[in-house]
């Protein structure tokens, strides 16, 4: 199967209390990133013959990107093979969503758009985000990209202050009502190192305890699955069969190349990740050596325990060979975590809400 292709566009021009995700705000850096991508595709090329069919624009806030950005940026991939079908997908900001930057998208042959709507009520979006694009950007952006036949992923975060469930499953039926193909649900994580993080240790700020946020992730299955789109991993839903190509490689551990500063990389034999800073990433890019942080080998054992913890993430989950019988995988079975079909270990609605701990018991 033909690899996946990850950029990593590290800039945002302010960052958001809840985000952990690498980036900057020097915009002015954006050139020589630029350059340290042609320079890193250079050295990257020929350890990657077979190309790629799913290519995905990540960061940080890729929708910032000016259309000489964009030139600069394909310019750059130029010596990689991408096939005719590939998936291209982008991440997109509301508030940069314009018809011209939509026109520039389709032209350069992105086409599928993650667009980070996070909420459609002001209290979670600009008060408990902080995010500084409007419910009414979400909806602007929706119809510009709608209108263009863009492919459309939308990522909602829930689990806010003082959130009640149903207050949530109002908010992803909004969601639910658009021409989106594909929905991403995520729990605010009060991520060590980020405002939110600090303001939650310090008892500043309370989040839904874990009852709550278990009620919230079973009612968000039936919820979706009553609007038409199925789960096919913890957070991901999608409708029509339109599941993203490209985060499927991660979970199913297809080799995928990653660029960019913090971006991580797996060959089917080793994981490696990128420094996590864009001036050393160029220091050393320009020195003509890859930027990395770590390399470590996978081998059997060790991919073992992947098959396992990612396979537990999906609904299809994992071939049942992987998991030696134990007392721990009786109990999961008999008290409907999990079921057995065709081979495979199959987790239910339940099992997927604890999934890691589930994986942790069985490897
Ligand atoms: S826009 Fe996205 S990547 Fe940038 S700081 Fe906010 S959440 Fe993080």
């Amino acid at each position: 199967m033909p690899s996946g292709l990850y950029v990593h566009v590290p800039f945002c021009p302010r960052k958001c209390p809840y985000c952990d995700f690498y980036s900057v705000s020097a915009l002015e850096l954006i050139p020589s990133w630029l350059e340290g991508l042609a320079k890193e595709v250079e050295l990257e090329a020929p350890a990657w013959p077979e190309g790629f069919d799913t290519v995905y624009f990540g960061g940080g806030s890729p929708s910032i990107l000016s259309r000489l950005d964009l030139e600069g940026l394909f310019a750059a991939l130029k010596p990689f093979r991408i096939t005719a079908d590939a998936e291209v997908t982008l991440e997109a900001n509301p508030q940069d969503v314009t018809p011209d930057k939509v026109e520039q998208w389709h032209e350069f042959g992105i086409n599928r758009i993650s667009l980070g709507v996070q909420s459609f009520e002001p209290r979670w979006l600009n008060v408990s985000l902080e995010r500084v694009h409007t419910p009414a950007d979400n909806l602007t952006a929706i119809v510009a990209l709608e209108s263009r036949g863009l492919r459309l992923s939308l990522d909602m975060i829930y689990g806010h202050p003082a959130q009640e469930p149903e207050e949530w499953v109002g908010d992803l039926d909004r969601a639910a009502a658009t021409g989106a193909e594909h929905i991403s649900a995520y729990v605010l994580t009060p991520a060590p190192g980020t405002p939110l993080g600090r303001a939650v240790a310090e008892r500043q700020l309370r989040l839904p305890g874990e009852q709550l946020i278990a009620e919230m992730f079973l009612l968000t299955e039936q919820a979706m699955s009553i609007r038409g789109f199925s789960c096919y991993e913890v957070s991901n839903f999608a409708r029509g069969g339109a599941v993203c190509r490209h985060n499927l490689k991660y979970w199913n551990r297809t080799p995928y190349l990653g660029l960019g500063p913090s971006a991580h990389s797996f060959d089917g034999r080793f994981r490696r990740a990128n420094v996590a800073s864009v001036r050393r990433w160029i220091s050393q890019l320009s020195a003509g050596r890859l930027a990395l942080e770590f390399t470590e080998e996978i081998d059997e054992e060790k991919a073992r325990i992947e098959r396992i913890m990612l396979g537990l993430r999906l609904t299809e989950g994992l071939d049942a060979d992987l998991v030696k019988s134990s007392r721990a995988l009786d109990g999961y079975l008999r008290d409907g975590y999990l079921h057995q079909e065709g081979g495979r270990l199959k987790p239910a609605p339940k099992g997927l809400l604890i999934a890691d701990a589930i994986a942790r018991s069985l490897i």
